[in-house]
């Protein structure tokens, strides 16, 4: 630990500030710089799509930590300030306005940004969905009752859509796949998905992509592949985010859909860890490349990257939380643990599909891979320590049917 004088931390929010937290509990006395792009102090983002958007919270009740307990931090903060480069071999990070950040060790924290749409005009009126400033711009326009069409089903794209159906406004949902979150979940519960949100009076148009969005001075509609063309006012893009790698280009780190690292979270660059959205890493539970972007894994691998780093390679441990993923809409909340694919074999226990209420269990070889609840969260948090000790798939089928028979 002696030889890190200056920790560089780049990506000022969750996965930044939880492994500053991390650094200072587990007792490193040094320099922190801590460089984020946005002005604000590291906020929460799950509510932006929820409650902030539905104008039931405001920005200065999403901090992710308390003023005094930030302060207490002692952080060098580089707010406002986005990384443009970084030099492996003299350890610089070097700021888009010049500024050169020497350090001893460094962890990367930048996150993912929303992607945009292939061809889609820049107007006034068409949004993505990612900081708060979005958020905030978008709820401006929602004030005005306008039509929304939001882009994409998966679950960001998803939560914008109920929080917008929530606040009476109409609501059309495209979704070029034939269900909503078809490249993750299976059918069954993707069909599940789709009748919540027709219930609710969203216009589903699932399996049908953009042609064109179009307006004059601002947007006002969106043509479909099948020649429907939608009125809107206001249209959410919601298709997914790209990992933040572009200031990392030329520094040598291997990047490969986010920063590559090994199990540990470490990169081939002594001294340099990477955590969060941005972080590709070899999950040893499931013993595949994977990169995961929810709330959970960047708030663990907060704490596993600042180890790592304080530990060195002699102390390197792998990550091998269990992924856990919740989405709220409407009244119904979506969890999920550990890995599962569309055609992976599923049980369902708990409940019913038909009751929107169940755990559906997921099998790879013979073990309990993945578990994925709807409004059975309590369940779920003991299928994720199953799916952690590599219980059998038998062994975890026996005993859902046991717990259901009321054993
Ligand atoms: C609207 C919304 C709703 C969500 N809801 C849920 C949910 O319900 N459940 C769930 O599990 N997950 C949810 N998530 C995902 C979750 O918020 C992310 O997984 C989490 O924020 C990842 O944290 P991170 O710190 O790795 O990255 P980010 O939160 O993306 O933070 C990265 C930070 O780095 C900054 N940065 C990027 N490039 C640079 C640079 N070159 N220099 C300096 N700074 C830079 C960015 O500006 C950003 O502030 C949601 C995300 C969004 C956007």
């Amino acid at each position: 630990m002696a030889e890190l004088d200056v920790i560089a931390i780049v990506g000022g929010s969750l996965a930044g500030l939880r492994s500053a937290e991390a650094l200072r509990r587990r007792g490193y006395a040094g320099r922190i710089v801590f460089v984020g792009e946005e002005p604000e102090r590291p906020y929460d983002r799950p509510p932006l799509s929820k409650e902030v958007l539905a104008g039931k919270r405001e920005p200065e009740q999403i901090a992710l930590s308390k003023p005094e307990k930030f302060d207490a931090l002692e952080l060098d903060l580089r707010l406002g300030r986005r990384a443009d480069s970084l030099d492996l071999d003299d350890r610089i990070v070097v700021l888009a306005d010049g500024e050169q950040l020497r350090f001893d060790g460094l962890i990367i924290a930048t996150g993912a940004s929303a992607r945009a749409l292939p061809g889609a005009p820049t107007l006034p009126g068409i949004h993505t969905l990612r900081r708060l400033n979005d958020c905030l711009a978008l709820r401006r326009e929602l004030e005005t009752s306008p039509r929304v069409v939001v882009v994409g089903a998966g679950f960001i794209g998803a939560e914008v859509a109920a929080t917008c159906r929530g606040r009476g406004l109409d609501v059309t949902l495209v979704e070029a796949l034939p269900l909503p979150l078809a490249n993750a979940l299976p059918q069954a519960i993707g069909a599940v998905c789709a009748e919540v949100h027709r219930d609710a009076g969203v216009d589903l148009r699932c399996g049908v992509g953009v042609d064109e969005i179009f307006g004059g001075d601002r947007v006002e509609g969106i043509r479909l592949a099948d020649g429907a063309c939608i009125p809107a006012d206001v249209v959410v893009i919601g298709i997914g985010v790209a990992p933040n790698t572009g200031w990392l280009e030329s520094s040598g780190l291997a990047l490969d859909n986010g920063v590559v690292c090994d199990a540990s979270l470490a990169t081939a660059a002594p001294g340099v860890v990477a955590a969060g959205d941005v972080a590709r890493w070899h999950h040893p539970l499931f013993d595949e490349s994977t990169r995961v972007e929810h709330w959970t894994n960047a708030v663990e691998q907060a704490d596993a990257a600042a180890a790592r780093l304080l530990a060195g390679p002699d102390g390197a441990e792998p990550f091998a939380a269990v992924p856990f993923v919740w989405s709220d809409q409407y009244d119904r909340k979506f969890q999920s643990a550990g890995r599962f694919a569309p055609d992976d074999e599923m049980r369902v226990f708990h409940g019913s599909l038909e009751e929107r209420r169940f755990v559906a269990l997921f099998r790879r070889g013979d073990r309990l891979s993945g578990a994925l609840a709807v409004n059975r969260g309590r369940q779920l948090i003991g299928y994720r320590r199953m799916i952690a000790e590599r219980v059998a798939w038998k062994d975890a089928i026996a005993q859902a049917e046991s717990a259901d028979a009321g054993g």
